[in-house]
């Protein structure tokens, strides 16, 4: 039985309802600890990341809800932080001095919107998606499946504090019926084999993220046969479900368990006394 969860948004970034909201939600399940991981703040104009000036108040509200519920549920102050290298520094000087307890690293840009200047966000809907690809990369998806795997490889040491992958091959959103390309290629297999391995040299935790079955493509992030290669690799695993509402904390936890069981995994890593350990399914 899966009781916890740390990749959780919330109405401070581009989720609905209060943070307490989730922690009691969290509570009436049974869990036991809780990360909270609104999108950290980034310095371009957007709709999906804590505002600058709500940064703090984001940052005060989890650690007086650990305090309060301290003896009950575990919370943990977390962040998803866009991978993004020419961000990092803004990171650096305007999210990493509030001291968060861990962050995801999510690539959700490539590239760059040769109006806006800014990265391309390529999983803000399909058309968007369409966009970038013809437009900016002529129809190259290996390009961008290249690009986007060279991001998420910056992952685990993109910034002190990065403990997990967040959805590492979110590249397959909009891939329904192998539309783009297929994973069975190649290349793409390749492109992926790579990323693993520089994940294994690591202590990154990749998440297993069941937001995939609530989107078209309906697959966690990463594919069943991805997780197979993360435990051939002996790579750290985590199930979250990227909640944007309270009930998504409990979305789709036992085929998570079941996708983990079948590729050999007997334990995922949770946060317990402020360290990750592994811990029996
Ligand atoms: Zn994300
Ligand atoms: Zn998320």
């Amino acid at each position: 039985m899966i009781t916890t969860s740390y990749h959780t948004h919330s109405r401070y970034c581009d989720g609905q309802g209060e943070i307490v909201d989730y922690v009691r939600f969290a509570l009436d399940h049974g869990f036991t600890s809780i990360g909270a991981s609104s999108h950290g703040t980034m310095p371009f104009a957007n709709t999906y990341t804590i505002p600058a000036e709500r940064l703090a108040a984001y940052c005060a509200t989890v650690r007086q809800l650990a305090a309060e519920y301290q003896g009950q549920i575990a919370i943990a102050l977390g962040a998803e932080l866009d991978v993004i290298p020419r961000y990092r520094q803004y990171i650096v000087e305007h999210v990493v001095p509030q001291q968060f307890d861990y962050f995801i690293g999510s690539v959700h840009h490539i590239g760059e919107d040769p109006q806006s200047g800014e990265p391309w966000e390529f999983d803000a809907g399909e058309d968007e998606f369409l966009r970038g690809l013809n437009d900016w990369y002529r129809g190259d998806i290996r390009q961008v499946v290249k690009d986007f795997y060279a991001l998420e490889r910056v992952v685990p040491n993109f910034m002190p504090g990065v403990a997990i992958a967040g959805h590492m091959d979110r590249i397959k959103k909009y891939n329904l019926r192998d539309r783009y390309f297929s994973e069975d290629d190649a290349w793409y297999r390749a492109e992926v084999e790579e990323t693993l391995a520089a994940y294994a040299v690591t202590d990154i935790i990749v998440e297993l993220n069941t937001a995939g079955w609530r989107h078209a493509i309906n697959s966690p992030y990463p594919s069943p046969w991805i997780v197979q290669r993360c435990h051939d690799l002996g790579i750290r695993m985590q199930i979250n479900t990227d909640a944007h509402r309270p009930e998504h904390l409990i979305a789709d936890l036992e085929r998570a368990v079941a996708v983990l069981r079948a590729a050999g995994y007997g334990e995922q890593w949770v946060r317990r006394d402020n360290t990750w350990v592994a811990e029996a399914l």
